[in-house]
């Protein structure tokens, strides 16, 4: 997957696509693989780089979601649970089994959560994560063995284990990238749809801006899919400017811990805090993440920074479950992410609001999907096309991803969920890229001590998963600057040098990398 020879493919293609996706998060990519699945010609097209919106900033679980049961959405659990069952199978190298830990202070919370979570893995049927059981108090206290000496804890009688899966999100988007080319599409990064073209009032392509090269072009499409998420009624606007918005943006911050916070492999769950909200610390690449919040705000924004109430919240609870505050240079990152939730009449705050998605097509024919969750990507993507295909009489054929094994699929991955090398992430590639390491010394060597990525990945990045930026390998090829902000900061120079070789820029390009990924990563660093 390269960003020239795609171009290229796009130049060669000279008739309408069948669809064209806009929007390169978990939603348009799903779309895309789906279409392209069905032997639909499909063009995706993303403004900024795969997954830099919402879609690599989620609290990467693939889950049913123990809180939707609470609130009783026993359909969208389901859904969800099945999904989580479908994206463990076909991507196996990118999501893993996890046990959570829910400590009880009530002796009658054991068998409230208990019972709650048989509902949940009877829920889960055929692709359950494996069964939850109730504990006494010296089990959680070995399982959460830093927890012992919390304030939470003086009152501890026993708790819950039970599974769901965790992933990396933004790696996700990645092999969803490389699928859609593996099965004939192209996806393009860092090209903004700017308007809609129009034949007879019906929606009939795009034109888009190249925001590498300036320039601007058009392409034609029996139907255009926004999957643009926290900015779907922007783009909805580009087709009807009086269209009544149908998403509302919430917000969601983390930390990012060292592992000390949470040692050992169980992740820690509070369905309920003080304040009503469930929070999670989770352990993920070597670090712990602790989230997350639920704010509504009043603009959609690509990089938006934690907000001071949700900081305090988040120092907080660390106090009350670890047993101390983090000092400053503790909290390794701090990112946050914006929900686009379906809007919905006399809701009571945005957690209130349901994950559940919907399809929207205008009377100029373009298909709208928001909503819904990681975990329901790929049935939500399912919906669309279905929908989008019966609408312009594209040839009828069904989805075929309910078992798509993604790029990377691997039979080691997918026999052992728990692969330790630390490029089982790349699931089949690991191979090319550990031969690739193999080729010279310098390739081997990290790009920064506290970091665990090699110039070698940063070289893969560049020439097979159209990483354009410093940015797109710090924060999604590698996850350096989700976890550890400071040091993806100091690497950003190594970095810088490596792409400015392997894409052909010239010094000033590499300088100008260089401050604009300091600048943006000041941000995830964390200074009360
Ligand atoms: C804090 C937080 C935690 C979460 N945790 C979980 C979780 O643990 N599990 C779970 O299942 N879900 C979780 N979610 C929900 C999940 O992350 C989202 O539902 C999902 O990522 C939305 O994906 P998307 O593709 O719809 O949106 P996005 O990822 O935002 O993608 C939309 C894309 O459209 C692009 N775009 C916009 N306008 C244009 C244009 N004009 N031209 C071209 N491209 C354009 C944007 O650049 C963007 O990349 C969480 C969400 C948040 C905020």
């Amino acid at each position: 997957m390269n960003r020239k020879a795609t171009l290229n493919q796009i130049g060669a293609h000279n008739r309408p696509w069948d669809v064209v996706v806009i929007g390169g998060g978990a939603t348009g990519l799903g779309c895309a693989v789906d279409a392209a699945s069905r032997g639909y010609s499909t063009l995706l097209l993303e403004q900024s780089d795969f997954a830099k919106a919402t879609s690599s900033r989620s609290t990467k679980l693939s889950h049913g979601g123990v809180r939707y049961l609470q609130q009783g959405n026993i359909a969208l659990v389901l859904e969800a649970l099945k999904e989580r069952g479908r994206m463990l199978h076909n991507a196996p190298h990118l999501v893993r089994r996890q046990s959570f830990v829910i400590p009880a202070y009530a002796a009658w919370e054991i068998p409230f959560y208990g019972i709650g979570l048989k509902i949940y893995d009877a829920l889960s049927g055929k692709s359950s994560f494996g069964a939850s059981r109730m504990l006494g108090k010296q089990t959680v206290r070995q399982m959460l063995p830093t927890a012992v000496q919390s304030l939470a804890n003086s009152a501890l009688s026993g708790g819950v284990e039970y599974f769901d899966g965790q992933f990396d999100d933004a790696r996700y988007c990645v092999a969803l990238a490389q699928t859609l080319h593996d099965q004939g599409g192209a996806a393009l990064n860092y090209t903004r749809v700017l308007r809609l073209l129009k034949r007879n009032g019906v929606v009939s392509g795009v034109v888009a801006h190249d925001e590498l090269n300036g320039t601007e072009f058009e392409v034609e499409a029996k139907v255009v899919l926004n999957a643009t998420g926290i900015f779907t009624d922007e783009v909805r606007h580009l087709d009807e400017p009086q269209a009544a918005p149908i998403v509302t943006v919430s917000q969601g911050s983390h930390f990012v811990l060292p592992s000390s916070f949470l040692p050992g492999s169980h992740a820690l769950m509070v369905p309920k805090t003080a304040d009503g909200r469930v929070l999670f610390a989770i352990p993920w690449h070597g670090a712990v993440v602790v989230g997350t919040t639920d704010d509504e705000v009043p603009h959609a924004q690509m990089e938006p920074r934690p907000l001071a109430e949700e900081t305090a919240f988040l120092k907080h609870h660390i106090g009350l479950y670890f047993g101390r505050l983090p000092k400053d240079e503790e909290v390794l990152s701090a990112w946050s992410g914006q929900r686009p939730l379906v809007r919905k009449q006399g809701a009571k705050g945005t957690a209130a609001l349901s994950r559940e998605h919907t399809v929207v097509v205008s009377p100029s024919r373009l298909v709208s999907v928001a909503g819904g969750k990681w975990t329901t990507y790929r049935r939500m993507a399912e919906d669309t096309v279905d929908i989008a295909a019966k609408l312009v009489g594209l040839p009828e054929r069904s989805s075929a991803t309910a078992a798509l094994r993604l790029h990377g699929w691997s039979e080691a991955a997918a026999a052992d969920g728990s692969a330790d090398h630390a490029l089982s992430i790349y699931g089949s590639d690991q191979v090319a890229i550990d031969a690739l390491s193999a080729q010279h010394r310098e390739l081997s060597e990290r790009i920064h001590p506290r970091l665990p990525y090699t110039v070698a990945e940063v070289v893969w990045a560049a020439r097979h998963e159209m990483a354009m930026t410093v940015d797109d390998v710090l924060a999604r090829r590698t996850r350096a600057l989700f976890l550890e902000a400071r040091a993806a900061i100091e690497a950003a120079s190594t970095v810088a040098a490596i792409l400015a070789r392997e894409l052909g820029r010239n010094p000033g390009w590499e300088d100008e990398q260089v401050a604009g990924f300091r600048s943006l990563a000041k941000g995830y660093v964390f200074e009360s």
